[in-house]
C-alpha cells in the first residue's frame, strides 16, 4: 500500500543518487550492455535511466511496482545465493511513491508499454513502439515529502553523489557501457569492452592509469583480480579503495585494511592507496542482506580473504620497480 511504500522510501531513497543507484542496478540485472543516465539539476528536476536490457512483460509491469515484488528470488534458499544486485523488490515502489515516474519498456518481441505514476498511483497506461529495453524517468523527486526535500544539499553535492554511483557501477561492470550526462554535458563514458584499466583511466585520469600494477591471486574459496596504484599515488581518504564482491561494489573496512597492509610501510601516515579489486566467491559465502542500501556485506572466511589480499599486494611490490 501507499503508506508502507513511502515508509520504505525513507530507507531506500535518501537522495537523487539512491534513485540512480537502484535504477542502474535494475538495468544491470536485466543484462543491459549500454546504460545511459541523464540527470537535470543534480537529479532534483529529473533522472532518466535508459537501458537496452531484457525489458518487462506487459503483465508484469504493474506488479513491478508492488512492494516486495521481485522477479529475482523465487525460493527462500535463493536469498543465500544471490547473484543479482536487486532482490528486495522495494526500489520501484519506493521511488514511485515519492516522485512522478514514467516507465517505458519492451522485451523487443512485441509492442512496448508505458505507464506513469504520481506519488505511487498509476495515472496513465498505454502501449508504445517496441524498443528492447527499459526507460525510467523520475521527475520532481520528493515533491510529496517536503521535509525530505528540504534536507537535500546543493545541486553540486547531489551531482557529486550521482557521479560516485556511476563511477562505482562502471568499475564494477567494465563489460557494460555507461554514459552519464548532467544538463546535457557528458560527465562519464565507458566503452563496455571489459577493459578495467580503461575504466579506471576514464574515472581517475590517464596519469593515474600509467601508475597501475595489475594484480591477481586465488585460493580455494576466492579469486581476486584488479589493479593497484603505485604508492606515489596517494589519497587523503579511503574512497579510492574499491572492492567489488561478486560484481557488487561494497564498503568493507576489513578489506580496505588488508589493502593498506599490502602497502605496508610504502605509504605516508594518513595517506591511502588507490586500488580496484574484483573479488569473486561462491555467493553462499557472501551475505548481502544486511542493510537496505546493500552497500554493507558480511563475508564468511573473511580472515582468509584478508590474508590473500595483503599477501597479493606485498608480492606485487616485490616484483616491480618502484
Ligand atoms: P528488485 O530489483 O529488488 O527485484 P525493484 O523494485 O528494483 O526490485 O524492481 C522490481 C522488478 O521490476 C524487478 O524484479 C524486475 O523484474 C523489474 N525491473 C525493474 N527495472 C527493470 C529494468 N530496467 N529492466 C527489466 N526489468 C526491470
Ligand atoms: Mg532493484
Amino acid at each position: 500500500d501507499h503508506l508502507s511504500n513511502k515508509i520504505a522510501a525513507g530507507e531506500v531513497v535518501e537522495r537523487p543518487a539512491s534513485v540512480v543507484k537502484e535504477l542502474v542496478e535494475n538495468a544491470i540485472d536485466a543484462n543491459s550492455r549500454v546504460i545511459r543516465v541523464d540527470v537535470e539539476e543534480g537529479g532534483l528536476t529529473s533522472i532518466r535511466v535508459l537501458d537496452d536490457g531484457d525489458g518487462i512483460e506487459s503483465d508484469d509491469l504493474e506488479t513491478a511496482f508492488d512492494r516486495h515484488a521481485t522477479s529475482k528470488i523465487k525460493y527462500d534458499q535463493d536469498l543465500f545465493r544471490i547473484k543479482t544486485l536487486g532482490f528486495r523488490g522495494e526500489a520501484l515502489p519506493s521511488i514511485a511513491s515519492v516522485s512522478k515516474l514514467l516507465i517505458k519498456t519492451s522485451t523487443g518481441h512485441q509492442e512496448g508499454y508505458e505507464m506513469t505514476l504520481e506519488g505511487g498511483r498509476i495515472t496513465h497506461r498505454n502501449s508504445t513502439a517496441p524498443r528492447k529495453g527499459t526507460e525510467v524517468v523520475v521527475s520532481d523527486l520528493f515533491f510529496n515529502t517536503p521535509a525530505r526535500l528540504k534536507y537535500l544539499k546543493t545541486i553540486h553535492t547531489e551531482l557529486g553523489h550521482i557521479s560516485d554511483v556511476l563511477n562505482r557501477m562502471a568499475l564494477s561492470h567494465p563489460d557494460v557501457s555507461f554514459i552519464l550526462t548532467h544538463n546535457e554535458k557528458v560527465l562519464l563514458q565507458t566503452m563496455g569492452n571489459g577493459d578495467l584499466k580503461r575504466v579506471i583511466a576514464a574515472i581517475y585520469g590517464s596519469s593515474v592509469a600509467k601508475k597501475l600494477i595489475e594484480v591477481s591471486a586465488e585460493s580455494l574459496d576466492f579469486t581476486v583480480k584488479g589493479f593497484i596504484a603505485k604508492p606515489e599515488i596517494t589519497r587523503s581518504n579511503r574512497s579510492y579503495m574499491s572492492t567489488i564482491l561478486n560484481g557488487r561494489y561494497v564498503r568493507n573496512y576489513p578489506l580496505m585494511k588488508s589493502i593498506q597492509q599490502g602497502y605496508h610501510t610504502l605509504l605516508p601516515i594518513g595517506k591511502f592507496p588507490l586500488a580496484v579489486l574484483h573479488i569473486d566467491m561462491n555467493p553462499i559465502l557472501l551475505d548481502v542482506n544486511v542493510h537496505p542500501s546493500k552497500l554493507e556485506v558480511r563475508i564468511s572466511k573473511e580472515a582468509q580473504l584478508q590474508e590473500l589480499v595483503a599477501t597479493m599486494i606485498q608480492d606485487a611490490f616485490k616484483q616491480v620497480q618502484l
